[in-house]
């Protein structure tokens, strides 16, 4: 008899949608990975790195050019210090670094609060070590964060608070003063945050990404999480960082060490001198923003309706003018008799209620997504 660990955890939503998807051989929009090839330059220096024989164990912490490269671009962009040997470790992705820091910290009993919709890797591993996810819902449907609930929710045993930023799956991306009322909320306290920022070089319509760790007073207890992945097109090598205060990646080292040790040596180097050329991602937002336009245009042309977005590669869309089901029976539906693949938004909720509402994944091909939307203009 198992005594499971996580017995209200099932698969991933990503990795059922996906295999319905190939079954049914259904246009890909669910699962968020671009359809872009890896920039050309970055695949060279991979090879580059492995043939000259750097492919043995990367330090623990990563290895040192890519750890200065990724200190001196957040010095750059959003003018915190962050010391390349003691303040930053590499990970295996995002999720690795979420794994690691929330296990770092939190102990059975502790609370830790997290905004729904909630991108779906926060609460197992919340449950895994023992602590209770607060929940606190965005407000539909701008999906804003109420301040005072969040101020409301805390008690003493309140250690972490969770915030994703560009936001997956809403888009909506926090403004100073959401980062201001934030910081004066944790002020005296001991929480800690972990600032899940992923989608950082994905911004529209002229917003800019406000970093936590360019607000002095955040950064202080601030855990700031990223992932190559998303930024260069290259989810499937799980690449990311996490850059925090000393005496917080000092815990998070003692496990990261004995989850992975270290992550792959020729990526990482390659990773640090790619870097040096800015207009990688510094062009990104520009390039998304160009793509989220013409998805808009072309969902126009069908019966969904389209919510805000202001960054991040999802689109959200209102399904309740075609249909009355729920939005999970919907989309698993429209995979299998219209042939496009979607999200639907109540996974990333602790209770499931009915919602009407499906993400769309619109990092592809210009004919990819034109294929997607004629199959979706028959509903
Ligand atoms: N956080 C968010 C909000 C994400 O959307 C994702 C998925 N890309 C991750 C973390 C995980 O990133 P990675 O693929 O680098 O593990
Ligand atoms: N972050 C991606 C998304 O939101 C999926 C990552 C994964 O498949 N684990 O779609």
């Amino acid at each position: 008899m198992i005594h499971s660990k996580l017995p209200n955890t099932g698969t991933t939503i990503f990795s059922i949608m996906t295999q319905l998807a190939n079954e049914h051989k259904a246009i890909n929009l669910s699962q968020g990975f671009p359809e872009f090839q890896a920039f050309p330059e970055l695949g060279r220096l991979v090879k580059q790195y492995i043939d000259a024989g750097f492919n043995q164990y990367a330090p623990m912490h990563g290895v040192k050019e890519l750890r200065e490269q990724i200190c001196s671009k957040i010095q750059k962009h959003y003018k915190k210090a962050y010391n390349p040997d003691t303040e930053i470790v590499i990970t295996s992705g995002a999720t690795q670094a979420l794994y690691t820091a929330i296990t770092a910290f939190i102990h059975k009993g502790d609370e830790v609060i997290i905004f729904e919709p909630a991108y779906d890797s926060y609460v197992p591993v919340i449950e895994l070590n023992g602590g209770i996810p607060v929940f606190i819902k965005l407000n539909a449907p701008n999906f804003s964060v109420n301040w005072t609930e969040v101020r409301a929710a805390i008690t003493e045993k309140t250690k972490m608070i969770i915030v994703n930023n560009p936001h997956n799956p809403t888009g909506v991306v926090f403004s100073k003063e959401d980062l201001s009322i934030l910081s004066k909320i944790v002020s005296n306290t001991d929480i800690i945050i972990i600032s899940d920022e992923v989608y950082e070089h994905i911004t529209f319509d002229g917003i800019q990404h406000i970093s936590a760790s360019s607000i002095p007073e955040l950064a202080e207890r601030t855990i700031v999480i990223t992932s190559f992945g998303k930024t260069f097109h290259t989810t499937g090598w799980k690449v990311g960082y996490c850059v925090a205060p000393e005496e917080l990646i000092k815990e998070i080292k003692k496990v990261h060490q004995y989850l992975v040790f270290s992550v792959n040596t020729p990526v990482q180097y390659a990773l640090a001198e790619f870097l040096k050329d800015e207009s990688s991602f510094l062009g990104l937002s520009t390039f998304y923003e160009e793509k989220r336009n013409y998805f808009a245009k072309l969902i126009g042309e069908t019966r969904f309706k389209l919510i805000q977005n202001q960054g991040t590669f999802f689109q959200l869309v209102d399904i309740s003018t075609i249909t009355d089901e729920d939005d999970y029976s919907f989309a698993i539906r429209m995979t299998k008799e219209y042939g496009v693949a979607s999200i639907p938004l109540s996974v990333f909720y602790s209770q499931k209620e009915k919602m009407s509402l499906i993400r769309f994944c619109f990092a592809k091909h210009n004919e990819t997504l034109e294929r997607g939307v004629e199959r979706l203009i028959k509903l």
